[in-house]
């Protein structure tokens, strides 16, 4: 489903990722820890060419773009194999709820309007916010605000979901009802890739765990492996400064 090879990006001549080769099956969830500048969210940005690689190909889907080479056309069909979830959410304030949701429908899927309402209300239910369709993103908790944004990125049927630290941004009591989403949303087999810092989600949630530092991927494997059997020095000392 993903195919990563040899990704490098910079930023003012600081290299951020050094070269990454990384394969998601299709259905796999897949989180990324690791120390805060290691590179985790320049990598998953990369997958949508939202930060634009230096080097290296990036495929998702059946969309294989070289970094070099890609045409605008190209990065278009690559960001629609992907839907993103954010940190700070990104709704857009001026809707409601459900108009939050219906616009990638509208938009992007050409959806009529009331066949978008329908598949958004839902997309709601299926979040818990079945009863919050014609509120604002103002009148909602940080935990329903990220709901929506992850209703919104299912409404887009896509390929893979990105999520960039979706719950660091909450208040530790919303923290549980955004993780229990994204949970189920993973056990329908949707492709996830998910970079977190909490770290007991990553246990629970994952098929495979990535430790970065530094750029490059220092270690991958099973929860169980990452997290009782780290092999690398570094994972090790990153688990136990942060348990
Ligand atoms: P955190 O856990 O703190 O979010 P991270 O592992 O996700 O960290 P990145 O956000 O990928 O790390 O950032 C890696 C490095 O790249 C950092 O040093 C950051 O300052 C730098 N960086 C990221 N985006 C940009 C940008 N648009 N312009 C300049 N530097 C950037």
């Amino acid at each position: 489903m993903i195919n990563l090879k040899d990704i490098k990006k910079s930023f003012n001549r600081q290299p951020v990722l050094k070269g990454i080769n990384l394969k998601v099956g299709k259905g796999e969830v897949v989180t990324i820890l690791g120390p805060s500048g290691s590179g985790k969210t320049t990598l998953l940005r990369c997958l949508n060419f939202l930060d634009k690689p230096d080097e290296g190909i990036v495929q998702v889907g059946d969309v294989q773009v070289k970094s070099k080479k890609a045409t605008k056309r190209e990065i278009l069909s690559l960001r629609r194999q992907s839907a993103m979830v954010f940190q700070h959410y990104n709704l857009f304030a001026h809707k409601t709820v459900l108009e939050n949701v219906m616009e990638g429908l509208i938009v992007t899927k050409k959806y009529k309007k009331a066949e978008a309402k329908r598949e958004s209300e839902l997309l709601l239910e299926k979040v818990g916010l079945g009863d919050k369709h014609n509120h604002f993103p103002s009148q909602l908790s940080g935990g329903q605000q990220q709901r929506v944004g992850i209703a919104r990125a299912l409404a887009l049927n896509p390929e893979v979901i990105l999520f960039d630290e979706p719950t660091s941004a909450l208040d530790p009591e919303l923290v549980g009802e955004v993780l229990s989403v994204i949970k189920t949303i993973a056990q329908e087999g949707i492709t996830m890739v998910i970079v977190t810092h909490e770290m007991s989600f990553a246990r629970e949630v994952s098929d495979r765990v990535l430790f970065m530092d530094g750029g490059v991927i220092v270690e991958e494997g099973s929860p169980l492996e990452i997290f009782n059997a780290p092999k690398e020095e570094r994972t090790r000392q990153f688990l136990n400064r942060i348990s």
